[in-house]
């Protein structure tokens, strides 16, 4: 029985991802075909063209996972035919703040993610496949690599897989555990062994991606979505979700809910208020002051946009990104000022350092926050915190730059009124309810709350 399996993870729509949640031991081979596993593989193998599967994938409407929502039938279509070898690159970086779906399909259906990554390479005739996990994901790791060698023991995977003169190998790199890396031009670099850093595109994965040859870049929950797909065909997925966001999507629920978990759902069904119920809703039924859609990449939307459905567009007209849908929940005991600066603080941290806007506006904005939060800020410093990301925005060399931003901007533009109200409560420099976590982070000294480094 998968540890991931119980009550925490119960809600009334799992269709496809975790529709096999509460099947004990699925994580077994056995267990797995049992309920209906590897049908779609041999389906494929067996009855359809590498192109039929590549339309199937592209009818259902099927869009990434992982962040930017692009469709994944779409990108496969990409890939030259007539370039060898390929490659399919399974990203399992996962290392968005309040993120943890892909680590659920991994540890806990593995075979599907498997099987979804087979497909994938036949579509595009790739004959090698390297899921790329973070390095902190060491169990769920374990627990794959137990999958595959069954796939490979059961014929799933190898050499001429069930007859079919398709050879596929399926390898595990674990990451080091770096937030860029989950940035795709990055996740390749280093699998290949070099720094982690974003590279100029074009030219695309799709042309020259892992080792410049052309390359498959998809998210963990991308694939596993993909054997249903190919099972029951493209209308079958199409019945959830709205038109340009069809199927289900795993929401993971995090911040100052009761039932903190993963939640499958039809896209453009629910609303964020319905999800935040079916997550036991609040905390001792506080007010929620704001929701973070996509982490700490995403711009905050204020409690009055509640109402906004569950689907890219929907969100996305909001005012946020609905990326790889972690929703943290803010409620009316969390200080803006200081969630702004804990997100601020994690950018500027995984800044890989390429560019000077991140690099440099990173530290700069961080060194704002840390002055007001540690009692010595002023107006000035506010607008000097928008400045910073305005200078940012649109100048960076990839998203992470840009995603940083967004703390800054969203905050000051819906909450600058407790930017306002912090300053005027904390003058003076005297120790403050942040002084403990300011002084463990080095950022001010002593019983006054000196500041260490202005
Ligand atoms: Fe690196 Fe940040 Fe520039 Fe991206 S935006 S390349 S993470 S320094």
């Amino acid at each position: 029985m998968s540890r991931f399996y119980g009550t925490k993870y119960k809600t009334m729509d799992r269709h496809v991802l975790l529709r096999d949640v509460d099947v004990p031991d699925i994580r077994e081979y056995d267990v797995y075909v049992a309920n209906g596993g590897y049908a779609a593989w041999k389906k494929a193998l067996t009855t359809m063209t590498p192109d039929e599967v590549i339309n199937v994938v592209k009818d259902s409407g099927l869009r990434g996972r992982g962040g930017a929502g692009f469709p994944a039938g779409m990108k496969w279509s990409f890939i030259p035919k007539d370039i060898f070898p390929k490659y399919v690159v399974v990203n399992g970086d996962e290392s968005e703040a309040g993120t943890f779906k892909d680590h659920q399909i991994i540890d806990g259906n593995p075979h599907q993610l498997i099987e979804g990554v087979a497909l994938c390479a036949y579509a595009v005739q790739a004959n090698t496949s390297y899921i790329y996990l973070r390095g902190e994901f060491y169990e769920p790791a374990q627990t794959l690599q137990r999958a595959i060698d069954e796939a490979y023991a059961h014929g799933m995977l190898g050499k001429n897989v069930l007859g079919s003169g398709f050879d596929l190998d399926v390898h595990i790199h674990l990451g080091a555990g770096a937030y860029i890396c989950g940035e795709e031009t990055a996740l390749l670099s280093s699998l290949e062994g070099q720094l982690g850093q974003p590279r100029l595109r074009p030219p695309f994965p799709a042309v020259q991606g892992l080792y410049a040859k052309p390359t498959v870049i998809n998210n963990v929950e991308t694939l596993a979505n993909v054997p249903p797909i190919v099972m029951h065909g493209a209308q079958w997925y199409r019945q959830y979700g709205t038109e340009k966001s069809p199927g289900t999507k795993v929401f993971c629920v995090s911040g100052r809910v009761n039932k903190p978990g993963n939640y499958e759902l039809p896209l453009g069904k629910y609303t964020i208020r319905e999800l935040i119920e079916m997550a036991g809703g609040t905390i001792d039924g506080r007010p929620v002051k704001g929701v973070l859609p996509a982490g700490s990449s995403a711009p905050i939307l204020p409690a009055p946009l509640l109402d906004t459905k569950l689907d890219y567009e929907s969100i996305q007209a909001a005012g946020s990104i609905l990326g790889s849908a972690s929703f943290v929940i803010l409620d009316d005991t969390v200080d803006i000022v200081w969630a702004a600066r804990k997100m601020v603080r994690f950018f500027k941290h995984e800044s890989c350092g390429k560019c000077t806007p991140c690099r440099e506006g990173t530290y700069w904005a961080l060194k704002l926050y840390d002055k007001i939060l540690s009692g010595h800020g002023t107006l000035a410093d506010v607008d000097m915190i928008g400045e910073v990301a305005g200078q940012m925005a649109g100048k960076c060399f990839c998203l992470l730059g840009e995603f940083a931003t967004s703390p800054m901007q969203s905050t000051l533009k819906h909450f600058r009124a407790e930017y306002e109200a912090f300053i005027a409560n904390h003058q003076g420099g005297t120790m403050n309810g942040y002084a403990d976590e300011l002084i463990r982070e080095g950022v001010i000294a002593g019983p006054e709350g000196v500041i260490a480094h202005h």
